[in-house]
């Protein structure tokens, strides 16, 4: 932990220094929190949500980010088992037309399996990629 705080800080000091953008790939929740001004959450190879850290965090609008944050361990709490989300992540040489989340979904519809969801805005600087987003319209 030391560690990975010394690095993040030196991480921080580097984008100040050279006035870059940095694009950080993690599993970690904490270190995005930590670090980032604005989040991608990616399945399958596809960004499903994107926003600032804070949109993401105080209204995950996915069902796979959501899931994501379910996941995170809470020491304030006195879970018997940490959550996890169930299947498998689908083969990425065999995609679905539809939704690649949907075999793991709560919040499947019969839409999810036809089409790829479109991006709809959840909010100025954040959207979703979902059909269960208000505002995704089915095709025509
Ligand atoms: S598009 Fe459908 S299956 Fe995919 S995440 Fe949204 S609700 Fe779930």
């Amino acid at each position: 932990m030391t560690i990975q705080a010394q690095y993040l800080e030196l991480l921080r000091e580097v984008q100040a220094t050279a006035g870059v953008a940095v694009i950080l790939v993690t599993h970690d929740f904490g270190i995005v929190a930590a670090i980032a001004d604005r989040v991608a959450v990616m399945y399958a190879g596809r960004i499903v949500e994107m926003g600032s850290t804070l949109q993401v965090f105080d209204n995950p609008s996915h069902p796979y980010t959501r899931a994501l944050l379910r996941c995170l361990p809470d020491v304030g709490l006195k879970r018997e088992q940490l959550v996890e989300i169930g299947g498998q992540p689908p083969d990425l040489a065999q995609l679905p037309q539809g939704c690649p989340f949907a075999p793991r979904c709560p919040e499947r519809q019969p839409i999810c399996d036809e089409a790829y969801p479109p991006t709809v805005p959840v909010a100025s600087g954040h959207v979703a990629s979902c059909w269960a987003v208000p505002g995704a319209k089915a095709p025509a």
